[in-house]
């Protein structure tokens, strides 16, 4: 017989996968993976080591994934037409991490974004930035425009010198001002780097900006946000110095890593192929279906930022509820009715509002993989508004929810596994 918990695990399993069939989720910095890429990732490179290089292992039985491992990369190249690319990091915070220990020392300065304003934990002190001993000095932010202030940062770049600025966030609705800064960064000698986590999708698919063409030296990124591949990481980087890259290779292994995920890269390299393929019409059609949806809630009488700039234009919406009930309620009452999304704290929201913040971050990368276009976003800011507004028993929205969500079961812009 099993031990019960065997059991308990299987069965949350398959409850977790009805439920997500069932629901909408609507986390921006989740996805949905194509059948092909789910193949890869249950597939028998998961149980294999593979530390070096292609053609020079430490180990043997490197034969298939050699080349598994050389496509995939060259898929990456074609995408983000870089001059290296490396697919090993396991997750966007592990390249992050690299990405500091192989380009910085204790007490360099780092220039990122404050959390408040959308950083990401892995670029504060209390995150991996912290445990690097970088002194963090936040970009200057226009809460008006939810974007870096450009004439504030050059002034600080002047004042601080960072060796290292890096771009990209987490709350993200609006392209960073790269090329504004190139020249004091040339000046001060700084680094410009890229966290492309949430927006490598968009990014891949040439909507949003294009940070390596616009200045940034490195683009650091997950590989499960808008990027429709396996939970990972990669950096792809362009025009960088010799030595610098050596020491980002080794920032990287052996760094931060030993093994990297051999299935995973397999993976990252079948969403490649994907969005080489179809990544234009993904990208296009999240950033059309998310100005629907902040427009569509507007209608409702919900209230998205950044009205005056068109809301987005990236995978997010960002809405202000702290009319509504706040954002742990909001949260907590659309999870009930199965619409699956996270609260957020806003620039002016005190840090001590994390637990009960006023916003709530949305995300259009799933629906979108699932076919849906911008009058089905009309249907969705209805469900919202019935929970949010009219305060309609959520148990009632979620049978409706699921009624809608059965019409949308196949993933698109991606081919089968037995079509490649
Ligand atoms: C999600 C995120 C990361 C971390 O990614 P993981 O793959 O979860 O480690 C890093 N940077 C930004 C800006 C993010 O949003």
């Amino acid at each position: 017989m099993p031990v019960d918990e065997l059991h308990v695990i299987k069965d949350n399993i398959l409850k977790h996968e009805e439920w997500r069939r069932s629901s909408l989720n609507m986390i921006a910095s989740e996805n949905i993976t194509s059948s092909a890429v789910s193949r890869a990732v249950a597939s028998a490179l998961s149980h294999k080591y593979a530390e070096g290089w292609p053609g020079a292992r430490f180990y043997q039985g490197c034969t298939y994934f050699d080349e598994v491992e050389l496509n995939s990369n060259s898929l990456f190249y074609r995408l983000f037409d870089a001059q290296y690319v490396d697919l090993r990091p396991i997750s966007g915070t592990n390249a992050n991490l690299a990405l500091f220990f192989g380009l910085t020392k204790p007490g360099d300065t780092l220039m990122a974004l404050h959390t408040s304003h959308g950083g990401h934990i892995s670029h504060t002190t209390f995150g991996s930035a912290g445990i690097r001993e970088l002194d963090v000095k936040t970009f200057p932010f226009d809460e008006d425009a939810m974007n870096i202030d450009v004439d504030r940062t050059i002034e600080l770049i002047r004042e601080t010198s960072p060796r290292l600025i890096l771009f990209g966030a987490s709350l993200f609705l609006f392209p960073h001002p790269i090329s504004e800064v190139v020249d004091a960064a040339k000046e001060m000698g700084s680094l410009i780097a890229y966290d492309g986590a949430h927006v490598l999708g968009l990014i891949a698919g040439k909507q949003f900006q294009d940070p390596l063409g616009e200045g940034a030296l490195i683009i650091t990124g997950s590989t499960h946000k808008t990027f429709p591949g396996p939970q990972g990481g990669m950096i792809v980087t362009r025009n960088m110095e010799n030595e610098d890259l050596a020491r980002l290779q080794w920032g990287i292994f052996p760094g931060v890593l030993s093994n990297h995920h051999l299935h995973h890269v397999a993976a990252k390299g079948i969403a490649a192929g994907e969005m080489v393929d179809f990544g234009k019409d993904y990208a296009l059609q999240m950033c059309k279906n998310a100005k629907a949806l902040a427009s569509a809630l507007a209608e409702e009488g919900l209230s998205p930022l950044c009205e005056h700039l068109g809301y987005t234009e990236s995978h997010q919406v960002v809405l202000d509820v702290s009319k509504h009930g706040g954002g742990k309620w909001v949260a907590e009452t659309l999870e009930a009715a199965n619409i699956i999304t996270n609260k957020n704290l806003l620039p002016w929201d005190p840090i001590e509002q994390s637990e009960d913040p006023s916003g709530l971050r949305i995300g259009v990368s799933e629906l979108t993989r699932l076919g849906m276009v911008e009058d089905d976003m009309k249907d969705v800011a209805a469900l919202y508004r019935k929970v949010i507004i009219d305060k309609e028993d959520p148990s009632m929205v979620a049978a409706e929810v699921t009624s809608m969500r059965a019409d949308f079961q196949d993933v698109r812009f991606c081919h089968e596994w037995d079509a490649i």
